[in-house]
């Protein structure tokens, strides 16, 4: 991995520490959201948990998300060969972070890798930093990246690309910018699902994890999402659902971003926009995880803004 310096935006307020293990869910968890498509949910909404996705078809298999660490892909492997068989299999990711790319490693040899390539060139940049934090959090974060190395995907493309698995095809887009520099839909037209990565959170506020994350670009990325008139939208983390998941994301960012610049404008110094914010943001969303994660937002938004 890269050990490039990259600068990690800290969530603001306090957080309590969940320490459940971020270990994927067994193969009884498994929720088919249409023929042959499933999701290995993010089991309670633990922390560093994706929804994992596993798409079959008559040729070959579609692995979205690896899950966090060796272990942790391992497992996913085996479910997919539970349900693919023998069947050739190829992984992606929806971006780089590491519970959603970094258990490729359990995949060499198993697996035909694809990734867009900002997304790649992201993750070799990136990688060490992120591992390195998240390491930090807590014992069973270390243990499951411990080993953990970048793996060179075998196909990168730019733009889009198609992957025929036989009886149904799947689309593959660079939709960055948002979230990261190398965020990734996987796109299944027929069926109209679309796995979002976290772009779209499930009843969590957005996660503007670095300087390279740009509300204003994930507001765009939601409504072209939004666009594709999708019937499943799979989040990063939450419970998969309608298109509605991706508007609700969207009306969020849009009212922090909006709240923001109008309090600044009214002459609010900036931690008191984030505080008035923040308490606007919880009242609305009282169910939403993340809440931490309001104060960066609104900073993000304000610092783009002046
Ligand atoms: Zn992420």
């Amino acid at each position: 991995m890269s050990d490039n310096e990259v600068e990690i935006t800290m969530p603001e307020g306090e957080v309590e520490p969940d320490l459940r293990p971020p270990r994927v869910a067994d193969a009884s968890k498994l929720v088919e959201v249409a023929d042959s498509v499933w999701i290995l949910p993010d089991h309670e909404r633990t922390p560093h948990v994706p929804n994992v996705g596993i798409v079959v078809g008559s040729r070959s298999a579609l692995v979205v998300e690896s899950g966090m660490g060796i272990e942790n892909g391992r497992r996913v492997l085996a479910i997919a060969r539970e349900l693919a068989g023998d069947k050739p299999l190829f992984l992606t990711a929806s971006h780089f972070h590491p519970e959603h790319g970094l258990g490729a490693q359990a995949f060499v040899g198993e697996a035909t890798s694809i990734l867009n390539r900002s997304q790649r060139d992201e993750l070799f940049e990136k990688c060490r930093t992120y591992v390195d934090l998240f390491s930090t959090f807590t014992p069973a974060i270390a243990a499951a990246l411990d080993g953990v190395d970048f793996v060179r995907p075998d196909i990168v493309y730019d733009g889009a690309a198609s992957l025929d698995l036989g009886d149904r095809v799947v689309h593959l887009r660079e939709h960055g910018d948002g979230h990261t520099r190398g965020d990734q839909l996987v796109i299944l037209p027929a069926e109209r699902v679309v796995f979002a990565g976290d772009l779209v959170e499930e009843r969590f506020f957005a996660i503007l994890p670095d300087a390279d994350a740009d509300g204003e670009i994930w507001i765009r990325r939601l409504q072209e999402l939004e666009g594709l008139d999708p019937e499943v939208v799979v989040p990063g983390h939450g419970t998969a659902g309608g298109a509605h998941l991706a508007t609700a994301a969207r009306e969020s960012l849009e009212g922090i971003r909006d709240r923001a610049i109008e309090l600044r404008a009214a002459g609010q110094e900036e931690d008191e926009v984030v505080a008035t914010v923040k308490a606007e943001q919880i009242d609305l969303y009282p169910d939403w995880g993340n809440q931490e994660w309001i104060a960066p937002a609104v900073r993000s938004f304000l610092a783009r803004t002046q």
